[in-house]
């Protein structure tokens, strides 16, 4: 038994500098993204792709910008609230694929440090999370924000498997 979720998401960048939250990694950037969170793009695509797959409610339903106990909130909360729901209903990741889509910063030094980063979060292994990163080659909102991509498999949990993990 299997499940698929996709996630996207798109923040602007601020006009203010930094810091830039990726998967949960600090980023070195003249730019931050603005958002009501630590607008972590890459975070809030996976916790989507997540709550999809269980057919849970939205990242936005679940944790609305309207709401001012998520300002500044560190992203990584929200995949944890999204993995929880996941082992609650009986699931587990089987492995989770991503794409950041921008012009700057460069990503390629950082995406080791962000799949380790999502490999926590998901207690997965390392090779079980892909960061990919692409350019728009100066078109479209490459110059102007983030996008991010997310497609994550769910396997179901078979009982000891479920009891392992929570013993851990
Ligand atoms: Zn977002």
């Amino acid at each position: 038994m299997m499940r698929v979720g996709i996630g996207y998401d798109l923040h602007r960048f601020d006009s203010a500098p930094g810091p830039l939250k990726l998967g949960g990694v600090s980023i070195p950037s003249t730019r931050g993204l603005a958002g009501h969170s630590d607008a972590d793009v890459l975070l809030h695509a996976i916790a989507d792709a997540l709550l999809g797959a269980i057919g849970a409610p939205d990242l936005g339903e679940l944790f609305p910008s309207s709401s001012a106990k998520y300002r500044g909130m560190d992203s990584r909360c929200f995949v944890e609230e999204a993995h929880r729901r996941v082992r609650a209903a009986g699931w587990i990741v089987g492995n989770i694929d991503t794409t950041v889509v921008t012009d700057a910063p460069t990503l390629t030094p950082h995406k080791q440090k962000m799949r380790q980063a999502i490999s926590r979060l998901l207690t997965v292994p390392v090779s079980a999370v892909s960061v990919k990163a692409k350019t728009t080659e100066g078109l479209a909102h490459g110059a102007k924000g983030i996008a991010a991509h997310a497609i994550v498999l769910l396997n179901h949990a078979t009982p000891s498997r479920r009891r392992s993990r929570d013993g851990r």
